[in-house]
Parts: C-alpha cells; sequence; structure tokens
C-alpha cells in the first residue's frame, strides 16, 4: 500500500491559507512524518488524505488510484486525531469495535477483533473500561487500536502524542512505532515535535507555510538540511550570514572561518550552519577557528550544558559536557556546512 499527494493544492474558502504544490509519497510500511510550526498545513494535508478536504487540484492516489473525491468511508484509512475523541459513553472495547459496526460486522466477530486489537497496543484486559477511567497514555492507545481495528490501508495520526506529559510521550514513541512496524502500512505521522519525528519516522517532511520545504531521512534532514528555514527547525543551530572570500575561506559576523567551500563560487552569499555539539568547548590553543567569548546563558539540561557565548560579532551556542568555565571555544572546519544563499 503506497500514498501519492501529486501535485495537490489546497485553499480554505474562508482565510486563503491552506496548501500548495505538494508532491509527496508515503511508501509501503513506511512512516513518513510531516513537521513544521503551527499553522504550515500539516493537519490540512492529513484531512486531505482522510477525505474530510477535497483539493482544488492535484491527485491523492492510494496504491495508483485516485481518492481525491471517494468519501471517507470508502478510502479505509485508520485516522487517529490529536484528542482521542474517543465516545465517552461507551467501553474501550465498544470504542475499538465501532469502525466494525459502521462496516456492518456481526457482533460476535466484532467483539473477538476489538480484544485483539486492545491486546496489540498493550491493552489486554482493559476493554470493560469507560474512556474516564483510562489514563491519557491508555486512552490514546484505545484511538489506535480504533484506527487499527479493521485493518486499514494506512494509518494518519495527528500530533497523537500531545495531549500526553513528556514521561508518558517517550513510551508511546516506541509503543506507535511497534505497532506500526507489526502492522506494516503506510503512515503518515504529524506532529509539531522536531525531536518525536527525527527519532521515530523514515522520512520527514517539512512543511513551512503550506509548502514542502524538504523531504528526506531523519540524519539527512539534520546533516544536510537544504535551507536556512530547515536547518533552523530541525534541532539546535547556529546559522551566520556569510560570504565565501577566498579558498576555504568564509567571512561571517563572527569573523573569518576555515571550511571547505568547494561548490560555492568566491564572492556567493551562503547561510554558514553550526551544529552546536559540534562546537569544541575546550579547544587547543593552535586549533582552527579558535574565538574567544563569555558566556551569557549557561542551561544545565542533565546530560549536558547549553551555552550561550558571547563572542565579538555575536553568539555561539555550545552544547557540551564539560561543567568548568569556557573562555573560548573553536569550530572544527568539518563541522561548518555551507548552505545556498544569505537570508
Ligand atoms: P497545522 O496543522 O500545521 O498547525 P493547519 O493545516 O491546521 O496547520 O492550517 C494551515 C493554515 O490553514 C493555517 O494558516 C490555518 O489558519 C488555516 N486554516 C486551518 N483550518 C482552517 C479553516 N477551517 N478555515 C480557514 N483557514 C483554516
Ligand atoms: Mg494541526
Amino acid at each position: 500500500m503506497s500514498v501519492h499527494f501529486e501535485n495537490i493544492a489546497f485553499r480554505y474558502p474562508a482565510g486563503g491559507a491552506g496548501v500548495e504544490d505538494i508532491d509527496l509519497s508515503i511508501g509501503d510500511g513506511e512512516l513518513l512524518a510531516v513537521i513544521g510550526p503551527s499553522g504550515s498545513g500539516k493537519t490540512t494535508l492529513l484531512r486531505l488524505l482522510a477525505g474530510f478536504l477535497i483539493p482544488d487540484r492535484g491527485r491523492i492516489l492510494i496504491d495508483g488510484r485516485d481518492v481525491a473525491r471517494v468519501p471517507v468511508k470508502e478510502r479505509g484509512l485508520g485516522v487517529v486525531f490529536q484528542a482521542y475523541a474517543l465516545f465517552p459513553h461507551m467501553t474501550a472495547a465498544d470504542n475499538v469495535a465501532y469502525p466494525l459496526k459502521l462496516r456492518g460486522v456481526g457482533r460476535g466477530a466484532r467483539a473477538a477483533k476489538a480484544a485483539e486489537a486492545l491486546a496489540k497496543v498493550g491493552l489486554d484486559g482493559f476493554g470493560v473500561r469507560l474512556p474516564a477511567s483510562l489514563s491519557g497514555g491508555q486512552q490514546q492507545r484505545v484511538a489506535l487500536a480504533r484506527a487499527l481495528v479493521f485493518d486499514p490501508r494506512a494509518l494518519l495520526l495527528d500530533e497523537p502524542l500531545s495531549a500526553l506529559d513528556a514521561g508518558l510521550r517517550a513510551g508511546m514513541r516506541d509503543e506507535i512505532l511497534r505497532v506500526q512496524r507489526a502492522a506494516g502500512i503506510a503512515t503518515l505521522f504529524v506532529t509539531h515535535d522536531q525531536e518525536e519525528a527525527l527519532s521515530m519516522a523514515d522520512r520527514v517532511a517539512v512543511l513551512k507555510d503550506g509548502r514542502l520545504l524538504q523531504v528526506d531521512t531523519p540524519r539527512a534532514l539534520y546533516e544536510r538540511p537544504a535551507s536556512h528555514a530547515v536547518a533552523g527547525f530541525v534541532g539546535h543551530a547556529n546559522l551566520w550570514p556569510g560570504t565565501v572570500t577566498g579558498a576555504d575561506l568564509v567571512t561571517t559576523p563572527i569573523g573569518r572561518l576555515t571550511t571547505a567551500t568547494v561548490g560555492h563560487a568566491p564572492g556567493a552569499a551562503v547561510t554558514v550552519l553550526v551544529r552546536p555539539e559540534d562546537v569544541v568547548a575546550a579547544p587547543a590553543p593552535d586549533a582552527p577557528n579558535l574565538i574567544a567569548g563569555r558566556i551569557v546563558a549557561d542551561r544545565f539540561l542533565g546530560s549536558l550544558r547549553r551555552l550561550d557565548l558571547s563572542v565579538a560579532g555575536g553568539l555561539v551556542m555550545v552544547e557540551t559536557r564539560r561543567r568548568d568555565a569556557v573562555e573560548a571555544i573553536a569550530i572544527p572546519p568539518e563541522a561548518i556546512r555551507l548552505l545556498p544563499g544569505g537570508r
């Protein structure tokens, strides 16, 4: 089962915002995460695939068939919303069995299937409980079981973990991934949490203002962001405007930095990306790109420390495990990535 968005455009009649120029595919068994700031069009994309919105232009193919105008019910997709939308007066088992009831499955078969789906999400024996007597994480799993019970052709998840507290969220990531892998179905996972996307997805699509900026594996997105916007949204980043001023030399507000400039003409405007974990907090005196500075923010984050170092010309964000004072940093030439264009 695969999904293809082909040149999809949609505008809300009221506002005008929506999505535009969307070309995107989800492979068989693939978990594709869609990330982007609030209002970037993530939910719109999911609702287009689910069938709650009809595109103005383009095709949505499921296994090669255009479903853009096929009613919601006939698409056979499992959907989990941000608020789990369980029926409060129905037991967990009845909630899970509901999609089967809609499809005319008999009572006995429904009960058996629902029990099986609940077991799959680790809720064996919870079928008799009402939603109000379940924790957030358990309600979330009931919603997941309900989305999976009819063997959907694809799974659509819209910020399914955002209502959970931080502790539960990490566990549920593993849980969702386990269930998704076991079911082996194409999954569209919408989140505003880039860490969630990087840790779970096979590929990540970055949306901004209704347009796709980049679609790549988590590692490629982090290590080779295509633009300033992607680099800034995915992970923490130092980003400076720069000019290529010579062979292996880039001039930035924080000074001239040595790095490979292959592929960039002399005089070219670039964006200079350095991840904070690549900045060296206790450099050798002869290290390249050595810069003196003063700590202006010092955040203890448990496993590491995130510093803002004030240097001549700007700030450098540094992540280090060192506990001592930092008075200079070095930026290894190979840690510098040049992105096309200034800001
Ligand atoms: P996200 O899920 O990424 O936060 P949405 O897809 O919900 O973003 O929204 C994308 C854009 O469309 C936003 O600018 C939002 O304000 C607008 N929008 C969303 N729903 C509607 C609606 N029902 N009517 C008009 N505009 C909407
Ligand atoms: Mg949304």
